[in-house]
């Protein structure tokens, strides 16, 4: 089938070849469709003109109309910028370019009418204007008269010849001209247009470009994002429905022995309640004859490894091996010693491999594994190297899993005939909208309860100003048994120059808490792994009260006696990263502190994000006011799940567009999941036009 929006864009009037090649190149726009979704990214109203007399500090982007009396330029020849000044009946202003300056030389004339667009900031007590959009205020202009007109973002390229906003615009004016009704048809079922109550298709995408009027814009937007997100998730859903039909999991009939000896008797503690729900889950998922694919969320300290352990116990009660892959070589061996203690004087086998454990050790490891004799591997990435075969790999746990890139945990599947289940533990709590949209596909746990007991961290915010009471506040801690923490960002480009700060930090700890009554470790990226393991292991058997460290600690050490945690320019570090470093005390009984020292100097992001730290110890907050201060494009484990290039919506604030659109795709799959109904077949014929732009690569 061929539609009108299918044509190629050399057909619209106006375009031919040369253009259509620009059209593709700079902007991605091949058919009429790709025009017709290449949305505006802001409006104006015409008709709001302000004058140069009224403008003050705090404003916004705003419309001038007036003419440019002359132009100069300013700088020596690396640093030259054009000034404009550009005056109305009220007042002046000057315009500023740094950029392109030729161009805009040759292209604006004196004393001709424009209108210009930019932000007005004040320098040396006068406005100016930096890099304005300008436009010649001509008879067209004057004719549009009121309401809202489009702005389209161009390239640089695309505007010399051209193709800037108002190109674009009339091209879009021209294929709306041109398409007939019924062209942009609806492909979403009556039932869901009512019962969300959406604006139809071919309304909205004339109101996205040209809006009748604020509410009508508001509307086809709200259809446009709800249209955008539903046909994600529609794709989530039916790629999760699909992997559980097409993979048979094993199954975990019998929970006998080990299973029930360890919770019965091994486990020093009661679980909490979410702990148990979580478990249920997961018993659930291995009882179904499907593969399991979890992800496991909870907060730093929330108790994930004792569910990752019983949930290994289950596999080789069932005669399977367990496989436990941490990303970093301290983790790993954390997390061995602290399951061999646990399983103390029980009848399972665990190894340790990682990329320390060479020669004979490591062939002996590879030889048990592959027969079988090993029940638990431990490791790090280590484990996925080609070598490395199992008997029977029954299940993967994959702890922190945003430190892993998708391939290097998809090698792991393939250590089998059958795939493995899977469960996927992160401490770096993803917003629900964006655990929405990136992970989708897999069943999501929470651990929303902290063990009994703990005190919530209190933390602080201290300048350099400060420094000598924290570091009395630090002996205080220091004298009553605790230990100490001392992070230091990484900050500089080399690594030899961060190395320099941190080394700088540790002699002046060391000035400050001499020998012998204070015992400080060094900690950092570039040491030898041996050497690292062993400051580590003297830290953690309290023979060394402060570890001055980089941010190899950020993840999952665990030290219960360690009560205080000193971030040294905490300005530089992300708020999720603040958070799991934060997240490194507080797991003793002992109340513990987060101390965030910074210069007295802070940007506004900055100071938002030490306010945040200061406010709120959860997780869940914290990952929603990274979101809203960075957007989702970096917040961590974004860039390598391939997350999306969304056109409209927005994460961070079309969160119930989002909950909606993911509810209606859940309800279509669950009853027409293959889309045969009459009524959902322009939706699935939709589909399967534009599966082209397809944006998802298999999370795992
Ligand atoms: P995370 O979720 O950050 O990986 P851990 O699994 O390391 O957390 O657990 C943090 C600490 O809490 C450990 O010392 C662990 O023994 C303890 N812990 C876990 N579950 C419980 C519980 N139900 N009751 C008491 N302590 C617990
Ligand atoms: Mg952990």
């Amino acid at each position: 089938m061929s539609s009108a929006l299918q044509s190629d864009i050399k057909f619209l009037k106006g375009v031919g070849p040369q253009r259509s090649e620009l059209l593709s190149k700079e902007l991605y726009i091949d058919t009429f469709g790709d025009l017709l979704k290449y949305y505006p990214f802001r409006y104006v109203d015409r008709s709001i003109i302000h004058q140069i007399k009224d403008l003050t500090p705090l404003a916004q982007f705003i419309q001038l109309k007036g003419i440019i009396t002359g132009f100069h330029q300013k700088g020596d020849k690396k640093h030259r910028r054009l000034i404009a000044t550009f005056k109305d009946a009220t007042g002046e202003v000057e315009l500023i370019w740094f950029q392109g300056t030729d161009w805009i030389l040759k292209t604006l004339k004196v004393n001709t009418e424009y209108l210009i667009f930019g932000r007005p900031v004040i320098f040396n007590g006068e406005y100016n204007i930096a890099h304005p959009e300008v436009e010649l205020y001509n008879d067209e202009i004057k004719t549009e008269g009121k309401g809202l007109q489009p702005v389209y973002s161009s390239t640089e390229k695309a505007k010399k010849k051209g193709l800037d906003s108002k190109g674009i615009l009339k091209l879009t004016k021209a294929l709306i001209a041109q398409l007939k009704p019924g062209d942009i048809a609806e492909f979403l079922p009556p039932e869901i247009l009512s019962a969300y109550k959406l604006f139809p298709r071919a309304d909205s995408m004339l109101n996205i470009h040209f809006p009748k009027s604020e509410a009508l814009l508001h509307q086809a937007q709200r259809r446009l994002k709800f249209e955008e997100l539903f046909l994600i998730q529609l794709q989530l859903l039916k790629m999760k429905a699909s992997r559980g039909e097409a993979s048979k999991g094993f199954l975990f009939e019998k929970i006998d022995d080990r299973f029930e000896r360890f919770y019965k008797n091994g486990m020093p503690f009661e679980l909490t309640g979410a702990q148990k729900r979580v478990l249920k889950e997961i018993r659930k998922d291995t009882l179904a004859g499907k593969q399991m694919n979890r992800l496991l969320q909870g907060d730093v300290g929330s108790g994930k490894t004792v569910v990752a352990l019983l949930t290994m116990l289950m596999a080789i009660d069932n005669g399977y091996q367990a496989c436990l892959m941490a990303p970093t070589e301290i983790l790993a061996n954390q997390h061995y010693e602290n399951i061999l203690s646990l399983l103390k004087g029980m009848n399972v086998e665990v190894a340790l491999l990682t990329g320390n454990v060479k020669g004979k050790a490591r062939k002996f490891i590879l030889e048990n594994l592959a027969e079988g004799s090993i029940d638990i591997v431990i490791g790090t990435h280590a484990l996925i190297e080609e070598q490395v075969a199992f008997q029977n790999l029954g299940i993967v746990v994959i702890d922190e899993q945003h430190r892993f890139g998708v391939q290097q945990r998809a090698r792991l599947w393939t250590k089998n005939h059958l795939p493995p289940h899977i469960l996927v533990m992160t401490a770096t709590p993803i917003p629900r909208t964006l655990a929405m949209t990136i992970y989708g596909d897999l069943d999501v746990s929470v651990i929303d309860e902290l063990p009994p007991g703990r005190k919530p961290i209190r933390t602080v915010h201290r300048t350099d100003a400060d420094r000598l009471r924290v570091f009395g506040f630090i002996k205080d801690e220091i004298k009553k048994g605790r230990q100490v923490y001392i992070v230091y960002p990484l900050i500089e480009e080399s690594e030899e120059l961060d190395l320099k700060h941190l080394t700088d930090g540790y002699e002046s700890i060391s000035r400050a808490f001499p020998r012998p009554q204070y015992q400080v470790s060094i900690v950092h990226g570039r040491m030898r792994p041996a050497d690292k393991d062993f400051e580590m292991q003297r830290f953690v058997k309290n023979e060394t009260q402060i570890m001055v460290a980089t941010t190899v600690i950020e993840v999952g050490v665990n030290v219960p006696n360690a009560s205080v945690m000193i971030i040294e320019n905490a300005e530089r570090f992300g708020l999720a990263q603040l958070h799991q470093l934060r997240g490194r005390v507080g797991r003793g009984a002992e109340q513990s502190f987060c101390i965030l020292m910074t210069g007295s100097k802070l940007s506004n992001e900055s100071k938002q994000r030490i306010s945040v730290m200061c406010q709120t110890n959860d997780g869940f907050v914290i990952a929603e006011e990274d979101l809203k201060l960075r957007g989702p494009g970096d917040l961590e484990g974004t860039q390598q799940s391939g997350i999306v290039n969304l056109r409209l919506a927005d994460l961070a604030r079309d969160g119930n567009i989002l909950e909606e659109a993911r509810k209606c795709a859940v309800e279509l799959i669950a009853n027409d999941p293959l889309l045969m109904q009459p009524a959902h077949q322009p939706l699935r014929r939709f589909i399967e036009e534009n599966s082209k732009d397809k944006v998802w690569s298999k999370i795992s």
